[in-house]
């Protein structure tokens, strides 16, 4: 199949971009001497996960929820950071029957949660690493650093089952600051906290086996600042249109879009505009409208349901013309598809699963 012959609304995998951008990627850590390990929230698709893995120089994958994880695992990945907080008691019994066959972590920022942790790995005869989380200004989840987490630290490291796996100091807030100095500045203030939660550390003697965290916007940062053994980015496999929006550092990679949603014009009847089949259910809006890739004149200004409305100021646009999108924001868009087309030059390689699609327990 072409492109032209594709059911629309469908989510495009441009398949030598997403291959560019791991490599882009894999040097970029390898050079800086930090592990990559990508974040699965992004796309939700065990294929991508495992060929970010396999070629993009990732030690493993993260993901946001239990249910993802265990569709990852499921489909063969063996190493999972679910790097995110699990409290209630059925979700904490799947991390730990995940624990059981697969090398699983989980973030914590309570030590309430440590022994209900510690029980359900014991029942399930696995072993769970601990991350604790900081708080390095993002104002998300996380212990205040220091102190504290060397306290929740101990507490881990005292739980039979569990294993401390080190800090988790992910500053989601800094990734989209639009320039590099907003985005140094407010690392430089994380990798400060970071330190202190490690002078912590040493001071009551637990080893930190690693300093995990990062995003796309940012991870350069992280990379160099010496503290940091572990990068966590996951839309620079996409790069939406939104991270676009970032003015990149000198020293960072370029990544290239490589994830589009294919829209069909389906109406041309009013003047000055096209609408074409993809709405907001096909293409996330929360941070921005998509870009029309590649047809500057055109401007997607307007989502709803099962429409977006484009410019059309020239009336170039036909009935069955076709448009590439860029999605504003890439991790909620994968989850509104049951498929990624997998494309190359202009045709079909592949249709890949999004198994974990909708999996937010
Ligand atoms: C989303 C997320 C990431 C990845 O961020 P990107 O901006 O997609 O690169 C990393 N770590 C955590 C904890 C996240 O929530």
């Amino acid at each position: 199949m072409t492109l032209g012959e594709i059911a629309t609304p469908a989510l495009i995998l441009d398949l030598p971009a997403f291959e560019a951008n791991l490599a882009a990627m894999r040097q970029a850590c390898a050079a800086r001497g930090v592990r990559l390990r990508a974040h699965g929230k992004a796309h939700k698709t065990p294929e991508l996960a495992r060929r970010q893995i396999a070629d993009g120089g990732s030690a493993g994958i993260c993901a946001q929820k239990v249910a993802e994880a265990e569709a990852f695992v499921r489909a063969g990945i063996d190493d999972v950071l679910v790097a995110n907080e699990v409290v209630a008691d059925g979700t904490i019994d799947r991390l730990a029957r995940l624990s059981a066959t697969a090398r699983m972590a989980v973030c914590v920022d309570d030590a309430t949660v440590v022994p209900r942790l510690g029980a359900a790995v014991r029942r399930h005869g696995g072993t769970l690493g601990v991350v604790v989380e900081i708080d390095v200004g993002a104002g998300r989840c996380g212990v205040s650093p220091g102190t504290p987490a060397a306290d929740l630290a101990a507490t881990v490291a005292a739980e039979p089952g569990l294993r401390f796996a080190g800090l988790q100091a992910y500053h989601g807030a800094a990734q989209h600051l639009r320039t590099p100095d907003e985005r140094a500045a407010a690392i430089a203030r994380a990798v400060d906290l970071v330190r202190q939660s490690l002078a912590a550390l040493e001071r009551r003697g637990i080893p930190c086996p690693d300093v995990t965290g990062a995003g796309t916007g940012t991870f350069t940062l992280e990379a160099a600042s010496g503290v940091y053994t572990e990068v966590q980015a996951g839309s620079y496999a996409f790069m939406d249109a939104d991270y676009a929006r970032n003015t990149p550092a000198e020293d960072a990679p370029a990544f290239a879009h490589a994830l589009f949603v294919l829209a069909t014009v389906m109406s041309t009847a009013g003047s000055g505009r096209a609408v074409v089949d993809a709405g907001h259910k096909a293409a996330s809006i929360d941070t921005g409208l998509p870009v029309v890739h590649g047809r500057p004149e055109i401007a997607y200004v307007g989502a709803s349901d099962e429409h977006g409305v484009v410019t059309d100021p020239a009336s170039t646009l036909r009935l069955g013309d076709r448009l590439l999108l860029i999605p504003g924001h890439c991790d909620p868009t994968f989850n509104l598809h049951d498929h990624v087309v997998a494309v190359r030059e202009g045709r079909v390689e592949a249709v890949f699963a999004v198994a974990a699609r909708g999996k937010g327990w």
